[in-house]
C-alpha cells in the first residue's frame, strides 16, 4: 500500500481512480457521457466560467472558458476517452508502489485529473484569468471529430496549448511522425486449387505487393532512433473459406509513419508506385508530419521545478497535439511519468503527477499573472 504524502496526491488520486471507474472507450458511448458528466458536476462549481458541449457525428467534446474570453491566452487539452477492454471489470485501478495502475491511468485519466485540478483551483484563487479546458472523447480513434473539429470549424484558438498525452516530466514532445492508414484491395477471379493456372489469384498478388512495398521502406531506413518512415502491414484477408480453392478477392491494411519533410501525398504517390495498377488503395485516415516550438518559459519553469534538463523528444505515434500545430499555435506536449500504455497494467506514477502539477500551476501564474 502506498501512503500519499500530500492532500493534493489523495486528490489527484482520488479524481483518477474515479475517472477510471467509467469506462468511456468508443464502444460505449453512455458511458462517455457518464465520464462527461461526471467532469461537468466538478467544473460547475466555478461561477466565472461557460461550459459549453459541442457535437460532431454524434461525438461529443467540451470548452470551458473564462466568462467574455473566446480567445484564452493558454488553453488546456486532454481526451477521456480510452482504448477498448472486452470486460467491463477490467476498468478499475489498485494503487502500489506509488503508482495509480489501471486501464488509461496514463493515457489519459490521470493527467487528465490534474488538468481538471489545476483549472479549478486557478480559477477558484484568482479572477479573470485567460485560460481554458478543451476535452474531447475521439483521440483513440483519431480525434477528427473532436480537436480537429473544435479548431478547423468550430474556429476554437488560443496563444499556447498544453496537451499532456506525450512525452515526459523533463522530455517534451516537438516532433510527431505523419500518419497513413491505407486499405489495399485486389481483385481475380478464383479456380480450384489443383488447377491454380485457370484462376487469377489475388491474395499472392496482394501478398506480392506487400513485400515490394516491404523492400522499398527497408531502404529508408536511416540511423539507430527509427527517425525515417515506416510501414507495418496490420490485416491480410480474403472472404475465401476453402482449403483447395483460391481466392476471388483480397484485402489488406497498412500503418505507414513518416517524418517531415515527407508529405501525405508524397508518401502515398510512392505507395501507389510500388504497388501497381492492380492494387486499388483506400486511405483510411492520414495525418500530416508535425513540428512543435514549445513556449521557452515552459522549458525553464519544468527546469527550475524539476531540478533536471529538459529534453526536447520525437514522438514515433501522433497525438490530438497535430490538430492545435497546424494553425501555427505553440503547443507543449508533456506529461508526468506513465508507462505500459493501452495494457490493463497500464499506469502513472504519484509523485510525477503531484511534480507535474506545480509546473503547470507555475507556468500558468508566470504566463497569465
Ligand atoms: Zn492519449
Amino acid at each position: 500500500m502506498t501512503k500519499l504524502s500530500t492532500d493534493l496526491q489523495k486528490k489527484l488520486v482520488a479524481l483518477t481512480r474515479d475517472l477510471i471507474l467509467i469506462p468511456s472507450d468508443e464502444s460505449r458511448p453512455d458511458d462517455i457521457d457518464r465520464c462527461f458528466e461526471f467532469i461537468i458536476n466538478h467544473l460547475e462549481s466555478l461561477d466565472s466560467i461557460v461550459i459549453k458541449k459541442h457535437y460532431h457525428c454524434g461525438i461529443a467534446s467540451l470548452v470551458v472558458l473564462p466568462k467574455n474570453i473566446d480567445h484564452p491566452k493558454v488553453l488546456l487539452c486532454g481526451h477521456l476517452d480510452v482504448i477498448t477492454h472486452s470486460n467491463t471489470h477490467s476498468y478499475r485501478s489498485q494503487v502500489t508502489d506509488g503508482k495509480i495502475i489501471g486501464p488509461g491511468a496514463g493515457d489519459m485519466k490521470g493527467p487528465l485529473a490534474v488538468l481538471l485540478e489545476v483549472f479549478m483551483n486557478l480559477h477558484a484563487k484568482y479572477d479573470d484569468l485567460s485560460f481554458g479546458l478543451a476535452i474531447t472523447s475521439d483521440e483513440e480513434r483519431g480525434g477528427d471529430a473532436g480537436m480537429r473539429f473544435l479548431f478547423d470549424e468550430i474556429g476554437l484558438r488560443c496563444d499556447v496549448a498544453l496537451v499532456p498525452d506525450g512525452g515526459s516530466l523533463n522530455e517534451i514532445t516537438v516532433e510527431e511522425k505523419g500518419i497513413v492508414h491505407l486499405k489495399i484491395q485486389c481483385n481475380g477471379h478464383s479456380a480450384h486449387a489443383a488447377r491454380p493456372w485457370l484462376g487469377n489469384n489475388p491474395l499472392e498478388r496482394l501478398v506480392d505487393a506487400v513485400s515490394r512495398l516491404r523492400k522499398s521502406f527497408d531502404s529508408l531506413k536511416e540511423g539507430i532512433d527509427h527517425w525515417h518512415p515506416t510501414c507495418a502491414l496490420t490485416i491480410l484477408k480474403t472472404s475465401n473459406q476453402t482449403v483447395n480453392c483460391t481466392p476471388s478477392e483480397a484485402e489488406a491494411t497498412l500503418d505507414i509513419r513518416f517524418p517531415a519533410p515527407y508529405t501525405v501525398d508524397q508518401i502515398l504517390n510512392h505507395i501507389c508506385n510500388i504497388l501497381g495498377d492492380e492494387i486499388d488503395t483506400h486511405t483510411i485516415m492520414s495525418a500530416e508530419a508535425t513540428r512543435f516550438t514549445p513556449d521557452p518559459l515552459y522549458l525553464s519553469v519544468s527546469e527550475e521545478i524539476t531540478g533536471k534538463p529538459t529534453l526536447q523528444k520525437k514522438e514515433d505515434g501522433g497525438s490530438d497535439a497535430r490538430f492545435i500545430g497546424h494553425h501555427n499555435i505553440p503547443v507543449i506536449v508533456s506529461r508526468p511519468i506513465v508507462g505500459e500504455l493501452h495494457s490493463l497494467d497500464e499506469w502513472i506514477d504519484i509523485s510525477s503527477m503531484e511534480t507535474f502539477y506545480h509546473i503547470y500551476e507555475r507556468y500558468l501564474e508566470r504566463k497569465l499573472l
